[in-house]
């Protein structure tokens, strides 16, 4: 297209796509610590800004702040890391609007995207083609009537769901809303315990007890790196 003033421009569209800007608190590579991609490499973007305020939460230091990166900036250090699997995580990635035309261009790499969300917001404007992982909050973060549980009904068999456990009441309430919404049916679902809050082995006999097939998830990164809190 020709503008009047004789140069070349590409369609408006594509303009606004090129210049949606996130804001971005960091990117790093590391090993994925929970669900079921655990133990492999996997680059992260971690986005700023976040709706919820969990009692227990472990990246408290991404609810503000951030540097502005457009989206090709984002792509461009992603491709300085070398690894074709990425996860768009917060804060709450979806607070962001471009955050959905991010998620498409990765995808349209052909890489392996997952995004872990928070469960209060709508995931069905999410691009198929992304493994979403819905974090429904347990009532000891003090934010479960966030919970959009309509998001049930938009997850497929690669999608993930994920509880982050503080103690057996937490525990109790998964376990009754994975009945309710037979969560187990639709994808993949974690129990998390908080780490250092709640012993995992308590946890696995809960599990084993009650025969539920959920998977006991162990968060490698703070196993393998119990002293570094950003970055992992
Ligand atoms: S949703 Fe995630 S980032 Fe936001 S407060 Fe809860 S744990 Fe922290």
């Amino acid at each position: 297209m020709r503008a009047r003033d004789g140069l070349q421009r590409a369609p408006a569209a594509a303009r606004m796509a090129t210049m949606a800007t996130l804001t971005v608190c960091e990117i790093f590579l590391s090993i994925q610590g929970e669900g079921r991609s655990a133990g492999l490499p996997c680059s992260f973007v971690r986005l700023a800004g976040c709706n919820l305020r969990c009692s227990w939460c472990d990246t408290a230091y991404a609810w503000s702040g951030g540097e502005p990166m457009s989206i090709p900036q984002v792509l461009s250090r992603l491709e300085q890391l070398r690894c074709r699997r990425v996860e768009v995580t917060g804060g709450e990635p979806l607070v962001q609007p471009e955050t959905l035309e991010l998620l498409k261009r990765l995808c349209d790499r052909g890489w392996t995207v997952l995004l872990e969300t928070n469960g209060s917001l709508d995931i069905a404007p999410v691009d198929r083609r992304v493994v979403r992982i819905v974090d429904f909050k347990c009532p000891s973060s003090n934010q479960e009537p966030k919970n959009l549980w309509t998001n049930v009904a938009s997850l497929t068999d690669k999608d993930e769901v994920k509880f982050v456990l503080a103690d057996r009441a937490d525990y109790d309430y998964a376990r009754q809303k994975l009945a309710a919404h037979q969560l187990c049916r639709r994808c993949t679902v974690t129990f998390s315990p908080v780490f250092g809050r709640l012993d995992p082995a308590e946890v696995a006999r809960w599990i084993l007890a009650d025969g539920l097939d959920v998977r006991l998830g162990l968060q490698l990164h703070k196993i393998l790196w119990p002293q570094q809190t950003r970055g992992v």
